[in-house]
């Protein structure tokens, strides 16, 4: 196996998952174990691709479908009265772009990757001057294009010829990580700017966000250093690569011109990584203490994106679990493992032990003075290891 990013030879797995069945990021099982490589000559980390992307792509990865405005819980933010809002994941990528990214007047921007187009739904009702384009691999998403922007402004697959050198600025909101030949599609983002065009997106952090270690389908865990190497390999330079203003991911921008300065050190990656494998491999006999130590109860797991699938994945007793948690209202009424997604207020009274399923960098934060735990008789259990 050769690395994604810089072509090395990749040696023996890093890591190698317990179980034989491996997790999507959007929940699903899928055959086959999870192993990550670490290159030490550029940082980068990487899993096997898909034996089916393409087929994957084009039809099985329905990622927040169902609603225009589905989308995914970033944050919550105090309100004027007093009271907590919920911010969306697309809205914080936006509030960033806006910060970070010059548009002038009338700019042609291209979406790449866009899969239902949220982002440039939202940029449209910002900035309607700007000029949008969609590019994805699917024809999936054609009936959430068509409310958005014209056929010409979409493209499934291929570019038209016509946008070669046209673009201002093209996007990318965590495309990247699922393109197991990221060299081509860098290069292809090039081809399509301008000279003195911007490229500007937010790919996955795996140290700020173990999950993606473990899913099957990011083959890339981009770190700051294999990131840097992937965008000056294709030309970029004046490369800037935040890692601390998207929690759990990395925002880079990147212009079409010049040379890039020396990128950052990739010797400190495998260290990280190994504590990333130790932290999953222990994960497993943790779930295990915690579901012995409970006995015969009823559970539940607060949570219903992949750090709760997994835990699900790994009760030794899953008929014990009634039902999961989760605060985002796009998720409840659905069901993960044929068991109902709930909002947290609707704990059922019996439910004495409740798995947290949420990054562990923000889990305790997240359950701290919640009234609907403090009422219940359930006892939280957290990924991080530490006491309820
Ligand atoms: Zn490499």
């Amino acid at each position: 196996m050769l690395c994604n990013v810089c072509q090395a030879p990749l040696g023996a797995p890093l890591y190698e998952s317990r179980g034989k069945l491996s997790l999507t990021s959007l929940c699903e099982l899928r055959p086959g174990r999870t192993r990550v490589w670490c290159c030490d000559r550029c940082g980068h980390l990487q899993g096997e691709p898909l034996p089916d992307t393409a087929q994957y792509y084009a039809s099985d990865y329905r990622i927040l479908l169902d609603h225009d405005d589905e989308d995914q819980i970033y944050d919550t933010e105090r309100t004027a009265d007093g009271g907590e809002r919920i911010v969306y994941r697309t809205q914080h990528q936006l509030r960033l772009l806006l910060e970070r990214l010059p548009l002038p007047e009338g700019a042609r921007l291209l979406d790449y990757g866009c899969a239902k187009a949220a982002m440039p739904r939202l940029l449209a009702a910002e900035r309607p001057d700007l000029q949008l384009h969609l590019f994805d691999v699917s024809e999936m998403y054609r009936s959430h294009w068509d409310r958005l922007l014209p056929r010409e402004r979409q493209a499934v697959n291929e570019a038209p010829a016509g946008w070669h050198g046209s673009f201002d600025a093209v996007i990318s909101f965590f495309a990247l990580e699922h393109i197991p030949a990221p060299i081509a599609s860098v290069a292809h983002v090039a081809a399509l700017l301008k000279a003195g065009g911007s490229f500007y997106g937010v790919v996955p952090c795996t140290v700020g966000n173990p999950a993606d270690f473990i899913v099957a389908d990011h083959v890339n865990h981009f770190t700051t250093a294999s990131l840097h190497r992937l965008l000056a390999d294709a030309g970029f330079g004046a490369i800037c690569i935040e890692p601390d203003v998207h929690r759990g991911a990395l925002v880079f921008r990147a212009v079409k011109a010049g040379v890039a300065a020396l990128g950052p050190e990739p010797s400190v990656v495998r260290p990280q990584a190994q504590a990333l494998a130790r932290f999953w491999s222990e994960l497993s006999d943790r779930i295990a203490a915690a579901e012995h130590a409970a006995g015969d109860v009823p559970v539940a797991i607060y949570g219903s994106g992949v750090y709760g699938a997994h835990i699900a994945a790994s009760l030794a007793h899953p008929e014990r679990l009634r039902c999961f948690l989760d605060r985002n209202p796009f998720q409840q009424g659905k069901a993960l493992f044929e068991r109902p997604v709930l909002a947290p207020e609707q704990l059922p009274d019996d439910v004495t032990q409740l798995y947290v399923g949420l990054n562990p960098s923000i889990a305790r934060q997240a359950l701290s003075d919640q009234p609907w735990l403090a009422r219940s008789r359930a006892r939280p259990f957290f990924l991080d290891g530490g006491a309820p």
